[in-house]
């Protein structure tokens, strides 16, 4: 029953629960209902299902592999398992979503697009998508981050997107969001705005759910295929919540699966010093949508902090906030020295250097949260490559010779 009640969301408004809608300019809505109708015409379509297929298979490199992790298994008295999304092009999850949104795009005649990013990796596997199909790509991007991620800023630049740099307020990626959203309401008929998380206005939350949901849906066959039956634990790390989507999608309100997501517990519980919206954040409005949220007394977006990139975000996907109020799933948190400890033991034990971010969902179970004899799958949602420096420089290790920032 909780399965029905859950996949048949969200709602005609585009609610889970009271939480998602639109908190948009008016002139936003037109395109947000076109997108609406176009994916829920398109997403059963042979055609369209099948030349996004084809990318997934010979572009990304899908199904991605499910590795047991043997040595990590006997260290926790588990069995672990790890969806190897680290393995796609461009070395994590969000090129699943990228590649669907531009698909969609083309369908829906638009020629432009845009999109914005804190970390460069959604810029990045936007900017790829782009140049596949030989569409003008610009990337809103917080100063900030343009010197703090200054490779994946090459990167963007090499694959032919335009960087634009953005020096309003804090000058990190909630800037960013305004910018774009500026930019998407100026430009709307030509322009498509690909979000990179399941956040923003309906539909994006649902939309990028159901193209992060290969994920979950291979996951749950090559799991059955190793175990036999469905795991005890699904464990992912939460910064927007695709990744954990994903991946939680088909196992949600199945009664013998526990679904765990892991937020960025950061240096500690004090405001700024963390990523925590649904464990330690109240519900409130950000990027277009009602979430949980990271705010103070008056209601202004407080300043987070991960050793992570990819989860220093103040909000959450709206769904991942109905799922905790349901009790569909439960949300949990690793600081940023439990992800440096997940990440060395994956490093150590399995050959695998992840992305710090689901180097969380790692240090979460170094902790022996579950009980003994528990199967899990864990969403590896990325590669380390782009760490190695953050990493090196949290242990204390002698820094590489490329110069460094402050
Ligand atoms: C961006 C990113 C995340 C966080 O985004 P979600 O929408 O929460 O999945 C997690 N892992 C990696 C590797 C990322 O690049």
């Amino acid at each position: 029953m909780k399965a029905a009640e859950t996949t048949a969301l969200p709602d005609a408004r585009g609610r889970f629960g009271r939480f998602g809608g639109r908190y948009v300019p008016e002139v936003l809505i037109p395109a947000l209902d076109e997108l609406t109708a176009a994916w829920e015409e398109l997403q059963d379509e042979p055609a369209f299902r099948g030349e996004l297929e084809a990318l997934l298979r010979d572009f990304v490199g899908r199904p991605s592999p499910l590795t047991f992790a043997s040595r990590l298994s006997d260290r926790l008295g588990y069995r672990v398992y790890l969806k190897r999304e680290d393995l796609n092009h461009t070395g994590a999850h969000k090129i699943n979503n990228t590649l669907g949104q531009v698909l969609l795009a083309r369908r829906l005649g638009k020629g432009r697009i845009i999109a914005e990013t804190g970390a460069g990796m959604h810029g990045v596997a936007t900017a790829t998508a782009c140049a596949l199909f030989g569409l003008p790509c610009v990337v809103y991007m917080g100063e900030e981050d343009t010197v703090r991620q200054a490779p994946n800023v090459a990167r963007m630049q090499l694959l032919g997107a335009e960087v634009v740099t953005v020096t309003s307020g804090s000058r990190t990626l909630k800037d960013a969001m305004n910018e774009a959203m500026r930019d998407w309401a100026g430009s709307v008929r030509e322009t498509h705005y690909v979000i990179g998380s399941v956040a923003g206005p309906h539909p994006f939350p649902s939309l990028v759910r159901d193209l992060q949901r290969v994920i979950g849906d291979e996951a749950k066959v090559q799991f059955r295929d190793a175990e036999g039956r469905d795991p005890d634990a699904v464990v992912a790390c939460v910064g927007g919540g695709s990744n954990a989507m994903g991946i939680f999608a088909p196992f949600v309100g199945a009664p013998g699966t526990r679904l765990v997501g892991v937020e960025a517990g950061g240096r500690g519980d004090a405001d700024g010093e963390h990523c925590r919206s649904l464990t330690l954040g109240a519900p409130g409005v950000l990027h277009g949508s009602l979430s949980y949220l990271l705010q103070d007394g008056d209601g202004q977006v407080l300043a987070t902090h991960s050793i992570s990139a990819g989860l220093d975000y103040p909000g959450v996907g709206p769904e991942h906030s109905y799922m905790k109020e349901a009790g569909l799933a439960s949300y949990v948190s690793a600081t940023d020295a439990q992800a440096l400890e997940g990440f060395q033991a994956l490093g150590e034990l399995e050959g695998i250097l992840p992305a710090l971010e689901p180097a969380h969902a790692v240090g979460w179970l170094l902790g022996g949260p579950l009980p003994e004899g528990s199967t899990v799958l864990v969403n590896l949602s990325g590669r380390g490559d782009k760490d190695m420096e953050t990493v090196r420089r949290a242990l204390g290790e002698p820094p590489s010779d490329r110069p460094r920032r402050a």
